[in-house]
């Protein structure tokens, strides 16, 4: 497998009928750098920085991030790294920010993700900061978590053209133009408006994790619901549609990077949807890159066809299969 593994490598991922896909990477921690390097990975598409956050009761300084973003985007060698700002709150938890996250009955609907950044500006401005200053390094890309609503993507923009302009004065090199700003799809209402959001976003990336608990009011995390909890629902599958075809339309790139990415079965669906780039934690890299080069994709356009068509999530589920099971 080693030997097949590193030729994969060197392989585009490209479908039969000449297809290209972006393959990306999810990182939760640097040192998975390494092993999304050696999957071949061509760029990050999301950098969760919640590890910047977490096991420590301070909160880290601005240097540290730079620091921190420096170190994977001077890895990644010139290719794009996507760093999202501080996603906390709901199941994601940082010991420095209990007491402003506060207790609260629904944590998921709460004080979350850019919610927390734009109510604790300074907390956002650092981390803004820290990004832009990355981007003197390689190229990066600011990702906004958990955006409902044009507003919080306009009051970012403002931040991200103010801290530039502080950094600027004080002679601080930057990415010249600013880098790209872009919004993770992961609640409906996002999804939704898309069409408008398109318009101040340079790109998308749908969050199918949240996306599916958001769309479908069942907890990702909850044991007693968890046989509930399918993105194959079509509701979900017509809100990713939906957000797809706003961002083909606004010629913005989206991709997708919840774990429906880095399953190898969902590859014939998303790349019938018109998904173009898939982000993925590094180990299902290989395995996703396979899929994509022994199928067709127009035969996979016309499988998302059929399945969008369904109403039932088995039935769904068994064209996929179908699907999967003759063209392997
Ligand atoms: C998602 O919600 O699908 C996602 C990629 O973000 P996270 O899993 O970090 O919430
Ligand atoms: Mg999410």
């Amino acid at each position: 497998t080693e030997r097949i593994l590193s030729r994969l490598k060197k392989l585009p991922a490209v479908t039969r009928d000449g297809q290209r896909i972006g393959m990306l990477v999810n990182l939760e921690l640097p040192r998975e750098l390494d092993m999304a390097l050696a999957a071949g990975a061509e760029g990050v598409g999301l950098l969760r920085s919640e590890f910047l956050y977490m096991n420590r009761v301070d909160l880290p300084s601005e240097d540290e991030q730079v620091e921190a973003y420096r170190a994977i985007v001077e890895g990644m060698e010139g290719r794009p790294v996507t760093i999202r700002t501080l996603d906390v709150g709901g199941d994601k938890l940082a010991p420095s920010l209990r007491d402003r996250l506060g207790d609260t009955a629904n944590p998921a609907l709460g004080l979350r993700a850019i919610r927390l950044g734009l109510q604790e500006r300074p907390l956002l401005e650092a981390q803004i900061a820290a990004i832009l200053r990355t981007s003197a390094f390689g190229p990066v890309r600011i990702l906004l978590p958990m955006i409902s609503s044009l507003s919080e993507v306009k009051q970012v923009r403002e931040i991200v053209l103010q801290v530039a302009k502080r950094l600027k004065r004080r002679g601080i090199k930057m990415a010249d133009p600013l880098p790209p700003v872009g919004v993770m799809i992961e609640v409906p209402g996002a999804a939704l408006a898309a069409d408008a959001l398109a318009q101040v976003s340079d790109f998308f990336a749908v969050g199918s994790n949240d996306l599916t608990q958001y769309t479908l009011a069942i907890d990702r995390g909850e044991e007693q619901v968890a046989h509930l909890y399918n993105p194959l629902h079509p509701a979900v599958l017509r809100l990713i549609q939906f957000a797809t075809e706003a961002a083909l339309r606004a010629r913005i790139p989206i991709s997708v990077c919840g774990e429906i990415a880095g399953d190898p079965k969902f590859v014939p669906l998303l790349l019938g949807l018109g998904i173009q780039d898939l982000s993925m934690a590094p180990v299902n890299l290989p395995r996703v890159k396979q899929r994509i080069r022994n199928i067709d994709y127009l035969a996979a356009t016309r499988c998302a066809r059929l399945i969008m068509d369904q109403w039932d999530t088995g039935r769904i589920a068994m064209l996929l299969d179908d699907f999967n099971a003759l063209a392997v």
